[in-house]
């Protein structure tokens, strides 16, 4: 079989790619065809020979069932736009296939990554001396940073888990929000803490810690505790009150751990910063990449203010350890994997193309659409916004004046009516036990124009929705 040329490869998937982001936005904000019929494209029995043409069959079989997740009216999740310059750069890590574990084997890969991650401690402003991970997200960056947790308060009451483990280890205390999100308890799971052995404290309507049950909590804690905050509440965008709390943790010797998959990048903005104020009293952070920043999938930083600790955490080779280390980094020495992507190239290359005053201005640009968005669907009869705007995320329910469970449905069709319109993509969620439609806005593409856009359509929705079921 005569193989494609390299160059004729690489130029022909470079050439449907572009195709594909050029006809993003006048397409539908949808996947075109189900996940079933996307298995009927792929279904068949394995291929017993090899074949040329790969590219274009893959091309062909997958695009229908693509979803419009680069396009500037997708507001679904919280999700990245990929940006053509991160894209790009990782198009030369994959081609380039470098195994980043360490310093020696790829000194560039590690070299990009030590220079991109302390960029983002400065975009970030987190204290300098943090260590960082680079991984796949903010679910592995919060395993990183509380496994760093874990070792580090167990230290501190004579035990060694990354040893011993934690049979027979003191009990931790772990404190948490009890609107964190998702992966948080996936993380403490993965830690063998458990996601039920935890003492949730109670929220406010915006999903923030209320200090007083926080206070509370914390007088009840004996012995190794770790606190879990959150900048950007998944809902409503809210960030908790890092100024009291963090002080009172403290006290009780407790380690801080904040979950900040996009809200830690309200700290790149200026107009925005004050929402995190004192976030950087934490121990440790973790972020996304491919949110905020718009890095393509996947990319996430865990962020731990001691460096032992986190090297401790995930050192492979155990006789590996301070005080002894006094090599270069070695990216491995911060995440779980030894083998791994080079995520730093595309790191770089989007804080390089963006500049401080570009992500600054995204952000800015974000939460002013996501404002205004919130304003104009507010203004519309039956329609309730049921957050504060503070940052980038909308909450909204329609048929606020129905009773409650014909507002669920109403709200149900309204989203389902969205999605097939396909102007714009929006998901449902349930909040405080209620159905609601979530906006996210975080795609690198979206601008006030496409904002506007989207709020027609939904507002178009709503009121489609409310003529076809009227009495409802
Ligand atoms: C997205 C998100 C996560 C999980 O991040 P992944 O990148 O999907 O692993 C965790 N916490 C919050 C608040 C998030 O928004």
């Amino acid at each position: 079989m005569k193989q494609d040329s390299v160059d004729d490869l690489f130029q022909r998937a470079a050439k449907h790619a572009a195709r594909f982001r050029d006809n993003i936005a006048a397409g539908p904000q949808r996947p075109r065809i189900s996940y079933q019929a996307s298995l009927d494209e792929f279904r068949e029995p394995l291929p017993e020979r090899g074949g040329l043409g790969v590219i274009e069959e893959l091309v062909a079989k997958a695009e229908p069932g693509l979803h419009a997740m680069t396009g500037p009216r997708f507001f679904g999740w919280v999700i990245g736009g990929s940006h053509p310059v991160g894209v790009a750069a990782d198009w030369l890590t994959s081609a380039w296939g470098q195994n980043t574990g360490n310093h020696h084997a790829t000194p560039a890969a590690a070299a990009a990554e030590a220079v991109a991650g302390n960029w983002l401690l400065d975009l970030l402003d987190l204290p300098r001396e943090s260590s960082i991970g680079f991984v796949t997200g903010a679910t592995v960056a919060n395993f990183v940073c509380l496994a760093a947790a874990r070792g580090d308060v167990l230290r501190k009451a004579g035990w060694d888990v990354e040893a011993q483990g934690l049979f027979g280890a003191p009990p931790i205390t772990v404190l948490i929000g009890d609107e964190a999100h998702a992966t948080v308890f996936s993380a403490l799971q993965f830690l063998g803490l458990g996601h039920d052995r935890v003492v949730r404290v109670k929220t406010d309507d915006a999903g923030r810690i209320l200090v007083s049950d926080f206070t509370e909590a914390a007088g009840k804690v004996s012995g190794p505790c770790i606190a879990i905050l959150q900048a950007g509440q998944i809902n409503t965008g809210a960030f908790d009150d890092f100024d009291r709390i963090i002080p009172i943790a403290r006290d009780i010797g407790a380690w801080v751990h904040v979950d900040g998959a996009f809200g830690l990048w309200a700290r790149a903005c200026p107009q925005r910063s004050g929402l995190a104020k004192g976030v950087d009293g934490a121990d440790s952070w973790a972020t996304d990449g491919h949110k905020w920043l718009q890095t393509p999938y996947d990319c996430g930083y865990a962020i731990v203010r001691s460096e032992e600790a986190h090297r401790r955490a995930m050192t492979i080779a155990a006789s590996y350890l301070p005080p002894s280390y006094e090599g270069e980094r070695d990216p491995s020495h911060f995440v779980p994997e030894l083998s791994r992507r080079a995520r730093g190239f595309a790191t770089w290359a989007m804080i390089k193309h963006l500049g401080r005053d570009g992500i600054a201005a995204m952000v800015a640009r974000h939460c002013r659409v996501a404002h205004a968005m919130a304003e104009k669907l507010r203004s519309e009869e039956g329609i309730a916004v049921l957050n504060d705007v503070v940052l980038n995320q909308i909450l909204v329910r329609f048929g606020a004046k129905h009773p409650d469970d014909a507002a669920d449905r109403l709200t149900q069709r309204t989203i389902e009516r969205i999605q097939a319109d396909g102007v714009c993509f929006c998901g449902g969620a349930i909040w405080r036990g209620r159905k609601v439609m979530r906006v996210s806005v975080i795609s690198w593409l979206t601008d006030d124009l496409a904002g506007n856009a989207a709020a027609d359509a939904i507002i178009a929705a709503w009121r489609a929705v409310l003529r076809e079921s009227d009495g409802c």
